[in-house]
């Protein structure tokens, strides 16, 4: 069992990262492509570079982690579990176990579709991997959020006797000959005990189970009982939540958005877990 699993690859992930490292405590890390930190065109506030851009600043601090050997899995989590006073995670169809996690999501820029909560588990699924045979001969939808998913989405069609695939990108490529591309958002899934249709403004299709295939899991989806307060990870000033041995770190525990704000947060999100850890061991 790891110490530690860090969930998200910005700034905060990468803070917690090194500074697990530098204590000398076991942990995975995963995210999903940490694209934000890339995308400010010049960034002013950031001491040690007076002028620097996302890309650059991206650049040296990967050439940090690597100095130290550090790995990220770009794999997206989707599912936190609490048992027996430690954690597992679901990472596609596998499972990690470590004793504190601390979650750098970031703030989600899509919002969950209506239902989507309600259903999940009653027919709607994060994973292909792990919930696609369920649907073997049934009708499915599949909403794509990104090219990289792709590959998933024709594992579904494969499976499915037939498969709504939502692409909400320009230029896919899904060509699987069960697959019926439909180039709008849909506004809601609905049914009874389970999932039975998703549906757009003008029609709805009649489904069986729906994957929603995208970078990111709203935080309250992905650790049950986490206390979210105006949007964000309530989060104490040594970062943990109310939840033992869950942290979280940078944007996903409130304004500023900044990248000293998460790393700062990330290096106290570890100082708490160190702490946390002794006092279970004690
Ligand atoms: C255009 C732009 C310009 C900016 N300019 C500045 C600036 O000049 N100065 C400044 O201080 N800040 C700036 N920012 C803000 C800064 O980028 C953020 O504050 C910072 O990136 C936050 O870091 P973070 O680690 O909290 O989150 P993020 O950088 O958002 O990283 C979170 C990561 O977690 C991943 N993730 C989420 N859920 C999961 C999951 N379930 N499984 C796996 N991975 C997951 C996400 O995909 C993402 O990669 C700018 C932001 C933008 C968009």
């Amino acid at each position: 069992m790891y110490d530690c699993i860090i969930i998200g690859g910005g700034p905060a992930g990468v803070s917690s990262a090194i500074n697990l490292k530098l204590l000398g405590k076991s942990f995975l890390w995963f995210s999903s492509a940490p694209k934000k930190v890339e995308r400010a065109e010049l960034i002013k506030n950031y001491p040690a570079f007076p002028s620097i851009t996302g890309k650059e600043l991206n650049e040296a601090f990967q050439k940090h982690i690597e100095s130290l050997g550090i790995e990220m899995r770009e794999e997206v989590v989707t599912g936190v579990y609490e048992t027996d006073g430690h954690f597992t995670l679901l990472v596609q169809d596998k499972q990690y176990t470590a004793k504190t996690v601390i979650l750098c999501l970031g703030v989600e820029t899509s919002k969950p579709i209506d239902g989507e909560e309600e259903f999940l588990g009653r027919g709607v699924s994060y994973c292909a991997t792990c919930d696609g045979f369920l649907y073997k001969g049934k009708k499915i939808a599949v909403l794509c959020t990104d090219k990289k998913f792709e590959h998933e989405a024709e594992f579904l069609c494969g499976i499915a006797e037939k498969a709504y695939v939502i692409p909400l990108y320009k230029g896919y490529e899904i060509k699987s000959p069960n697959a019926q591309i439909i180039l709008k958002k849909p506004i809601s899934v609905s049914g009874d005990m389970r999932l039975r249709k998703v549906n757009f403004k003008d029609e709805s299709f009649e489904i069986d189970g729906m994957f929603i295939l995208r970078g990111s899991v709203s935080p309250s989806t992905l650790v049950h009982g986490l206390k979210i307060e105006d949007g964000h990870i309530f989060v104490n000033r040594d970062c943990s939540t109310n939840i033992a041995g869950v942290f979280a770190a940078g944007d996903c525990t409130g304004r500023p958005y900044q990248y000293a704000k998460a790393v700062g947060e990330g290096n106290i999100a570890v100082h708490s877990v160190v702490e946390y850890l002794n006092n279970i061991t004690r």
